[in-house]
C-alpha cells in the first residue's frame, strides 16, 4: 500500500471525509512529488534539438542553418543593431505562431531582444522594453 493510501485509510478511520480528505489528498501529492530538477545547460541543449527535430529540423541541419544565418546577418543584431559575440537565432514569425525554420524566417538576435520577443511577432513586440 502506497504511503498515500496508507494515510488516507488513517483519515477515513478518523472520520475526515468530503472536501477534507480531497485537500488532504492533493496536499499529500504535491508532498510527494519531486519538483522537476533545474534543467543544465546541455540539457537545454538537447531540449531544444528534440523540439527542433520534431519540426523536422535535425541538430546537424539546424547547425548549418544557424550558421548560414550568421553568415548572412553577421555578428549583429537585427532588431536593434548591437554586435553580438555569441548570436542568437531568432524565428521572426515565431514557430508557434506557424512561423518555419527557413531562412528567411531567422535572423540574427541579441540575447535581451531574443528573450524580450519571445512568441511576438517583430510587430506586436516593438524592440526591447
Ligand atoms: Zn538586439
Amino acid at each position: 500500500m502506497s504511503v498515500i493510501a496508507t494515510a488516507l485509510k488513517h483519515l477515513i478511520a478518523a472520520g475526515v471525509s468530503g472536501d477534507d480528505l480531497v485537500r488532504a489528498v492533493a496536499e499529500m501529492e504535491a508532498a510527494v512529488a519531486p519538483s522537476p530538477p533545474a534543467r543544465t545547460a546541455r540539457q537545454e541543449r538537447n531540449r531544444r534539438y528534440y523540439e527542433l527535430r520534431s519540426q523536422g529540423v535535425s541538430a546537424k541541419s539546424w547547425g548549418v542553418i544557424r550558421r548560414a544565418v550568421i553568415k548572412r546577418d553577421g555578428y549583429r543584431c537585427r532588431y536593434c543593431g548591437v554586435s553580438v559575440t555569441v548570436p542568437q537565432i531568432d524565428h521572426i514569425m515565431p514557430l508557434s505562431r506557424g512561423g518555419s525554420s527557413r531562412l528567411k524566417n531567422l535572423c540574427v538576435a541579441c540575447k535581451p531582444c531574443n528573450s524580450s520577443k519571445r512568441d511576438m511577432t517583430a510587430s506586436e513586440w516593438g524592440g526591447v522594453q
